[in-house]
């Protein structure tokens, strides 16, 4: 019997994935460097379904049926090469190899074009939900070629998460869009997480609620409008009480958070692209402050606060759940607009609305939120900015006066919050009639005859700010 799918790479994640296939009645054949992973899964999870048993990847070629599909879920990076370098000389034109690691969107780029070159499909495919997501259905953003979804799609598909019946898995775009869409959803599960960080840190240092405490706003605050995966964990990670100290767990936890590299990427990415994600880009530095240990632990001694004894305001802490929400709101912004400026630049044509379908389960941000995201880009009339959207620009202007009276707040009593007041200070830049940016053009001509554009003429200009600063018409630098 030919196998329907291959898997190469059966550590936890390509277990699962092939669990999941084979659990949905797919035939998948299995193959891993060292056989022991293989014989692993089939003696501990043979009886799932149908598996056949390979030990090298000419004979997990041999297994499948054509146009075949090898999926790839080893280490991101060279070994991913190493593995494609193997596989190509034994496939056949029209076949599909497919790389469901977190690699670089660049190297997907980079892999397609080449594989694309020999007759082969080269399919990325962004996979968010971890280990439990891979096994009981996770969200799949996937890329490559449209041709190849139309064999591969419908497997993707059967085995990805449902939101109401409905599959989050669908073609997000050619080459690399799909580990893009996968890397800014990594960016916007940074901010999220660190916005409730910050929402944490205010509860406790303003309001004094112990952790337990807050475990149960938490879990109130999942009932409403921040209803989601990453709230409703919140609550239980607070609730939970360390079994050696008695303490609570989040009290002997080194607070110094760390990353994998994906948010650093979604940044250095939006910063090519020009794309302001102040909120994705403030918690990873967060992550990165918090790993300065011993800098921090020479600023006890060193540094002065002298903050403010303010008294927190009665409803403060339905004032921090109306930040962490705005908060919240201006990092899917961003990281949307990312998209729109990656899909201008790469040449993709992403629907708004169906990446953030494809995010409303499954995946770690999933959230009630994102099917109001998709129905806002569903629109025939698309916001230029989420926050444009009739319903956010409402919600959010709601939630401006509790906002500001939070980041003041933590202003005064010295509380970090980079992504509740680098947020709103987006906000605010995006209101703006006039910015600043006019003085920056002004200093940028003068010492380095940049040019500048005026107001109220057409064209581009500099001042002779060295001569006797008339103004003359100019070759556009700026
Ligand atoms: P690892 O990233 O730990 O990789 C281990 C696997 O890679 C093993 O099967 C190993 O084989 C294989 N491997 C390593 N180097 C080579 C090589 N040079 N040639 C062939 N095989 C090699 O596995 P995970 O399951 O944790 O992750 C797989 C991918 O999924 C990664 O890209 C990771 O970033 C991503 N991931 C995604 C998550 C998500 O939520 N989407 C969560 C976790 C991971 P051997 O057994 O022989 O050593």
């Amino acid at each position: 019997m030919s196998a329907h799918i291959g898997v190469t790479g059966l550590a936890v994640m390509g277990a699962n994935l092939a669990r999941n296939f084979a659990r949905n009645g797919y035939t998948v054949a299995l193959h891993n460097r060292s056989a022991a992973k293989t014989d692993a899964l089939l003696e501990n999870h043979g009886d799932e379904g149908d598996f056949v048993r390979t030990e090298s990847l000419a004979e997990l070629v041999d297994a499948l049926e054509k146009p075949r599909r090898v999926l790839i879920m080893v280490k991101a990076g060279a070994p991913v090469d190493s593995v494609i370098e193997q596989l190509v000389p034994l496939l056949d034109e029209g076949d599909i190899v497919i790389d469901a690691g977190n690699s670089h969107y660049e190297d997907t780029r980079r892999r397609e074009a080449a594989l694309a070159e020999k007759g082969l499909h080269f399919v990325g495919i962004g996979v968010s939900g971890g280990e439990e997501g891979a096994l009981l259905g996770p969200s799949i953003m996937p890329g490559g070629s449209r041709a190849s979804y139309d064999s591969l799609g419908p497997m993707l598909e059967k085995i990805s998460a449902k939101y109401d019946g409905e599959p989050c898995c669908r073609w997000v775009g050619t080459d690399g869009a799909g580990h893009f869409v996968k890397m800014v959803h990594n960016g916007i599960e940074y901010a999220d997480m660190q916005v409730i960080g910050e929402a944490s840190d205010l509860l406790r240092s303003a309001a004094g609620l112990e952790p337990a405490e807050q475990a149960e706003v938490f879990t109130e605050w999942n009932k409403g409008e921040l209803s989601s995966f990453l709230i409703e964990i919140t609550a239980e990670v607070l609730a939970h009480t360390d079994a050696r100290t008695g303490k609570p767990f989040v009290d002997v936890v080194v607070d110094s958070a760390g990353q994998k590299g994906t948010g650093r990427w979604t940044v250095v990415s939006a910063l090519e692209l020009g794309s302001p994600v102040s909120g994705i880009a403030e918690s990873v530095f967060a992550r990165g402050l918090s790993s300065q240990r011993d800098q921090r632990a020479l600023a006890q001694d060193i540094l002065a606060g002298h903050e403010d004894q303010v008294q927190v305001p009665e409803g403060f802490v339905e004032d921090v759940r109306q930040a962490l929400f705005a908060s919240k709101l201006v990092s899917y912004a961003q990281g949307i607009d990312m998209l729109t400026a990656a899909a201008a630049e790469y040449g993709w044509d992403l629907k708004l609305d169906e990446i953030a379908s494809l995010w409303r389960a499954g995946c770690i941000i999933r959230a009630e939120l994102l099917d109001d995201i998709m129905k806002a880009y569903a629109d025939e009339d698309k916001p230029a900015n989420l926050l444009f959207a009739p319903a956010f620009a409402t919600a959010i202007a709601d939630a401006v006066p509790a906002w500001r009276r939070v980041v003041a707040v933590a202003v005064q009593l010295g509380i970090p919050v980079p992504v509740f007041s680098s947020s709103l200070a987006y906000y605010d830049g995006l209101r703006r009639k006039r910015l600043p940016a006019a003085l920056t053009q002004g200093l940028r001509d003068l010492f380095g005859a940049h040019t500048y554009r005026r107001v109220d003429a057409e064209g581009t200009f500099h001042t002779l700010w060295g001569g006797d600063k008339s103004e003359v018409s100019a070759v556009d630098t700026h």
